[in-house]
């Protein structure tokens, strides 16, 4: 079922969105060559506690996973993509990381990624960052009351085309709200003008994810991290977006903290 909020409770929402924002903004300027995974869900878990907000991830247990989640961030490295497991693994240089946030405050949720590079990048990798970086804001663009699910869809898809990476699309944007993962789901690839139509009041995550040389994913033995078939590298980015009268309401920007 498909929920509209009513402004106030997307402003009701901002806390939320605020608070992801700028933990991961903490984060990635904390995490470096010689970070270890652990120790960022540590981090994460304390600026929760201290925030009073609560994890959405740490019992999640989908009909997919193995068992409750466990942690409170996603840290996906390298040919990792998506929902990786923190595990004991000590950050080296070059490395891709992608870390994927999600809380509640007051009842309300906000999910947020981010990708990046520790010490020296690899200019493929900082390609590959930016080709869906520039995705999500073409969805976050097409977010408006005059278009439809396929248009984000469709955003999404053109820029990875244009760049030469294939599209999954069994992991994807969502609705936002008193829960993680709600209606409508948001295909990374579809048909312009088909779908839902936006409408005032929706709150959907964007998430653009692509891997270098492959649309293909497999599950490691902990039941939960997704990696590429083919051991290429994958990048992700996300927002948590509102759509109102007046545009798309990004609730995860970082902007407001100086960062992009
Ligand atoms: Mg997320």
């Amino acid at each position: 079922m498909i929920e509209l909020r009513t402004p106030a409770e997307i402003d009701a929402m901002r806390p939320a969105g605020r608070f992801v924002a700028e933990t991961l903004a903490t984060l990635r300027d904390e995490t470096a060559v010689g970070t270890n995974l652990l120790a960022i869900d540590r981090r994460a878990h304390d600026l929760i506690r201290r925030a009073g907000a609560e994890s959405c991830y740490i019992d999640y247990h989908p009909s997919f996973g193995a068992m409750p989640f466990g942690k409170v961030i996603c840290t996906s490295v390298n040919d990792a993509v998506l929902h990786g497991l923190p595990f004991d693994y000590t950050l080296r240089d070059g490395d891709l990381v992608s870390l994927d946030f999600a809380v509640s405050i007051d009842g309300w949720v906000a999910d947020s990624a981010i990708s990046f590079v520790v010490g020296t990048p690899r200019d493929e990798d900082l390609a590959l960052i930016d080709t869906t970086e520039r995705a999500l804001a073409a969805a976050i663009a097409s977010a408006t009351t005059d278009k439809r699910i396929g248009d984000i869809s469709a955003a999404i898809a053109a820029v990875a085309r244009a760049d030469g990476y294939a599209i999954n699309t069994d992991f994807g944007g969502h609705g936002v709200g008193r829960t993680m993962h709600g209606d409508p789901h948001v295909p990374n690839d579809g048909k312009a003008g088909r779908g839902f139509p936006l409408r005032e009041g929706l709150v959907i995550a964007l998430e653009p994810w692509f891997l270098r040389t492959t649309d293909k994913l497999v599950t490691d033995d902990d039941g939960w991290t997704l990696r590429s078939a083919d051991g290429s590298r994958g990048a992700h980015a996300e927002h948590t977006v509102a759509i109102t009268a007046d545009g798309p309401v990004v609730l995860t920007d970082r902007g407001f903290l100086g960062v992009d």
